[in-house]
């Protein structure tokens, strides 16, 4: 099946970057996958079964909704909530065996009651050492962690933090990160609290401070083959994702013609004009307008006037045959040309991640495995059971 614009998953590229993982943290650390906001927009469900059936340990989400997607699609390893949860989602938590992080009292001790008389859950507890964004503060964690011993029901199974400069030049900042995680750690060991999993390293941290590794690592990005900036791409990982379209109009123009809305690019020589049939409803980013390129007949075509919510139109001029129906590639790869993930969040003033988590559920994702098709996911609706349809 043909779509008019679709995203072509690579699952080799991603089990080899599972691999390449495993070799740079060794055999005796632990993965949670980062799995996040449908997998960073790849589809959450398909890249958690490879990545599990390549050995990553864990998977860590943002939302409850996210974990149910994963667990009604069958998939039974551990499921950590990174975010805070809320009390009304508790007994949902419990419901579908994800593991909430605590770092609110409140919300454990609710927690706790909730759980009377039945089993105990596994909780893991985030430590705020520099991202202020969520966790118990550094300099309350040893009374929180004994407070919350004394609940009955819950098991502190993990303790970790989180580093907000990894992928900037602040190595100082995140060693010292690593040095006051470790020395909780230690005073917390010396009263008799251990916790089975440590974890700290984000992508960049894992390729780039061997000591944050701990006994678990929680990479997002680089397991999808991108970092947030592209220097850090040592580690030969490659790119899982690419964003293609085609070619649904061509038309001859002549000097003086404008384009789009708001008129904001005027041809001053006669043109050939192609739609592509992607626009920021897709995902390809408003920001891209009079900015950027896309791939057509293997040469970079400049994006010309204001991208629409369907379509965006380019310049072919210098382009030779460019017909309805050709491939359009956003970024990936085409014969010897590339525009990469990279590229495009430049253009747009972002990062990689926001790029290919915004390419929404109109498009579809085409998986691929050894070099053929295993799985085409079209609308998110779709691939939920209705229950959770109902719900939304
Ligand atoms: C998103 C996230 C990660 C993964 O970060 P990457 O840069 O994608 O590796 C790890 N830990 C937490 C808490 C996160 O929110």
């Amino acid at each position: 099946m043909e779509f008019p614009t679709w995203s072509e998953i690579d699952i080799d590229a991603l089990r080899h970057n599972v691999r390449a993982t495993r070799s740079l943290v060794g055999e005796n650390v632990r993965i949670l996958l980062t799995i996040k906001a449908d997998a960073y927009g790849h589809g959450a469900p398909r890249i958690a079964r490879a990545a599990v059936s390549e050995g990553v340990d864990m998977l860590g989400v943002a939302t409850l909704h996210e974990g149910i997607e994963l667990r009604c699609c069958g998939i039974d390893v551990p499921i950590l909530i990174l975010s805070p949860s809320l009390i009304s989602e508790i007994d949902e938590i419990l419901e579908w065996d994800l593991t909430p992080t605590v770092s609110d009292l409140k919300f454990a001790r609710a927690l706790s009651f909730s759980l009377a008389g039945r089993k105990v859950v596994k909780v893991h507890v985030e430590i705020d050492t520099g991202m202020t964004r969520a966790g118990v503060n550094e300099d309350e964690a040893i009374a929180f962690i004994h407070e919350l011993s004394r609940l009955g029901n819950l098991g502190i199974e993990g303790i970790y933090t989180h580093f907000p400069s990894t992928y900037v030049d602040d190595p100082e900042f995140t060693e010292s990160q690593v040095k006051r995680f470790a020395s909780l750690l230690d005073k917390l060991s010396a009263q008799g609290i251990e916790f089975p999993l440590r974890h700290t390293a984000n992508s960049a941290a894992i390729t780039q401070y061997p000591d944050s590794h701990f006994n678990m690592v929680r990479p997002g990005g680089m397991i999808y083959g991108m970092f947030p900036r592209p220097d850090f791409n040592g580690g030969g990982l490659k790119p899982v994702m690419s964003f293609k379209s085609r070619v649904v109009n061509v038309k001859r123009v002549r000097k003086g013609t404008s384009v789009s809305y708001g008129r904001t690019y005027t041809f001053d020589r006669d043109a050939t004009v192609a739609a592509v049939a992607a626009g920021y409803g897709h995902g390809l980013s408003r920001a891209l307008s009079n900015r950027g390129y896309l791939l057509v007949r293997g040469k970079r075509a400049p994006i010309v006037g204001m991208v629409t919510m369907d379509v965006t139109l380019i310049d072919v001029t210098g382009i030779p045959d460019v017909t309805v129906g050709d491939e359009v590639v956003i970024f990936g790869r085409q014969g010897d040309a590339e525009i990469s993930v990279y590229e495009v969040a430049d253009w747009c003033g972002t990062i990689s991640y926001e790029v290919t988590c915004g390419i929404g559920k109109r498009v579809p994702r085409v998986y691929i495995e050894n070099g053929r098709i295993t799985g085409i996911v079209t609308l998110v609706g779709e691939r939920l059971p209705k229950e959770r349809i109902q719900l939304s």
